[in-house]
């Protein structure tokens, strides 16, 4: 793209087609009163509800008023849990048969369905993502994965023909902020499926829904044990992984941890899954439908305010359609509603903490002094609590930080290719390798693409798209095995 080439739409212009008197919506916030937050919770073993000496608080971000506290796992309390989970593991859970277990999987599915609304007003305030995405996304689609895994159950010996499966042991499960519930399912359904028992530590910022899905466990009359939550930040997270009983890890979050993880877990017999980070490329080509692109680009990087793993952060497009699609991109940019999560029309709610908003200004910091270029959204910044405009970087080169780290944010860096090639080797020019999209009207194009690219995931004419039977995880630097689908149940089981 030539400099200065990108006709800039009038911020004025925008906001006056956008939001002038026709398009003022009314404010449509849900109700908290289906929620009961409690003032302080305890970690969840052996059935019991267990204090500690040491409490932190979880914030809402969008408000910054305290929400509740939790006590911080220790060493000791780590060993309770794994004990906990070691005995509920040789007594009954590896005991009893697989339409067993289904059923409590199917049972703690239905309750999620059946809480839906607390659970989504509650993921909400605690994380900060908009009602609509707890509402539509986190919640349903954490139902979903305990529902699709419950069927795998019973079923494990036609999964794998001609081998008897078996458990692995005490799996430690350690988790992010950014899908706080629906991260706990993809980590609980396929290890509870196939026999194993867990301790799971969700992030330190969201660890209420994993509260009240302790509650709907329970209520599920799981046995006491075969799921044991411990709270606290990254040191009891390095702790649990330190603890010689565990028989697997399975984690989620930045890589730079996974790699700490890597070498802790590194000679012992612990097996081990890490998803990780990415810097997915959105590659839009000539031929694509534009229209359709330009809202796969907003669904692929403002979704979930950019706190999304497989994002499509990088946006390579084509030379020649360039022009048009920033053009697009900008005016349907301007009318995204940001502001207060719990209002059923925002479509960006809040970051979810103080620092990652500290990080995301200081990447954004680093494209501008790397000599990108800044556009953001016309929109006004709420007084309280953390947010960040949805922004688009152009002008960027494929050396600068913002093309290659996670900003894990409202940003996007656009790059432009001429040929398929370029695309292709621009694209895989990342560390990481979680997910891809590519826009394209013609079929055999898309598929010939989607096996050059080092990723993961691959979504062709949309993005962020997700179902329990697929499969999820990366290449490279995004980490190693999957979650999701048949191949969820892999990481789980000695065959
Ligand atoms: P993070 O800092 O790596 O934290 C992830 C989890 O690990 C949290 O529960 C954290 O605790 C804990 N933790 C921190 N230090 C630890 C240590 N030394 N040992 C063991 N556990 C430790 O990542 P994040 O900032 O929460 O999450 C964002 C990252 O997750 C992004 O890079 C994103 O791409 C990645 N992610 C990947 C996927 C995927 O499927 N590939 C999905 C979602 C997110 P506290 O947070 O409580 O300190
Ligand atoms: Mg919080």
């Amino acid at each position: 793209m030539k400099n200065g080439n990108v006709a800039l739409v009038e911020k004025s212009a925008i906001t006056e087609l956008l939001f002038g008197d026709l398009w003022h919506y009314a404010p449509a916030p849900e109700s908290t009163a289906v929620t009961k937050i409690k003032p302080q919770y305890g970690h969840f073993i052996n059935g019991n509800w267990e204090d500690g000496a040491e409490h932190f608080p979880t914030i809402n971000p969008a408000t910054e008023e305290i929400l509740s506290h939790f006590p911080e796992a220790d060493e000791n309390t780590i060993s309770k849990a794994v004990d906990a989970a070691r005995n509920a593991y040789k007594r009954y859970w590896k005991t009893i048969s697989g339409i067993e277990r289904a059923k409590y999987l199917y049972k703690i599915g239905r309750a999620i369905q059946e809480r839906a609304r607390e659970f989504a007003v509650l993921e909400t305030m605690d994380n900060g993502k908009p009602i609509k995405e707890t509402r539509d996304v986190d919640i349903p689609l954490s139902a979903a994965h305990f529902l699709y895994y419950a069927g795998w159950a019973d079923k494990l010996d036609y999964a794998f023909p001609g081998v008897k499966p078996q458990p692995l042991g005490v799996a430690g499960q350690i988790i992010p902020w950014n899908f706080p519930l629906l991260m706990a399912a993809w980590k609980l359904a396929p290890a509870l499926a196939t026999g194993n028992t867990v301790v799971l530590k969700p992030a330190e910022t969201t660890p209420l829904t994993a509260a009240l899905l302790a509650e709907v466990i329970q209520e599920a009359d799981l046995p006491p044990g075969v799921v044991n939550l411990v709270f606290g930040a990254g040191k009891t997270g390095a702790a649990l992984v330190r603890h010689p009983d565990l028989d697997k890890v399975a984690f989620t979050g930045s890589t730079d941890v996974g790699k700490r993880i890597q070498k802790s877990v590194a000679g012992t017999h612990k097996r081990l899954t890490l998803e990780l980070g990415g810097k997915g490329a959105n590659m839009i080509f000539e031929d694509a439908p534009i229209d359709q692109a330009v809202d796969g680009i907003v669904q692929g990087i403002y979704f979930n305010q950019g706190h999304v793993c497989c994002a499509g952060s990088r946006l390579l497009v084509q030379e020649s359609i360039a022009e048009e699609v920033i053009q697009k991109l900008k005016i349907r940019i301007a009318s995204l509603r940001l502001g207060n999560p719990l209002d059923k029309n925002t479509d960006v709610g809040a970051i979810n903490s103080q620092p990652q908003l500290a990080k995301i200004q200081e990447l954004v910091a680093s494209g501008i002094e790397e000599g990108a270029h800044l556009w953001a959204a016309p929109c006004e910044l709420p007084s309280k609590g953390f947010f960040y405009k949805p922004s688009i970087f152009t002008e960027v080169a494929q050396s600068h930080r913002i093309a290659q780290e996670e900003i894990f944010g409202p940003v996007l860096s656009v790059i432009t290719f001429r040929t398929p090639a370029e695309a292709i080797e621009k694209a895989n020019n990342s560390p990481y390798g979680l997910a891809g999209g590519i826009w394209s009207d013609k079929g055999s194009k898309l598929f010939k693409l989607a096996g050059a690219l080092r990723t993961g995931i691959v979504w062709g004419n949309t993005y962020n798209h997700f179902d329990p039977a697929s499969p999820f995880g990366g290449y490279k630097e995004s980490g190693y095995g999957r979650e999701g689908g048949l191949h969820g149940l892999l990481p789980y089981i000695r065959i």
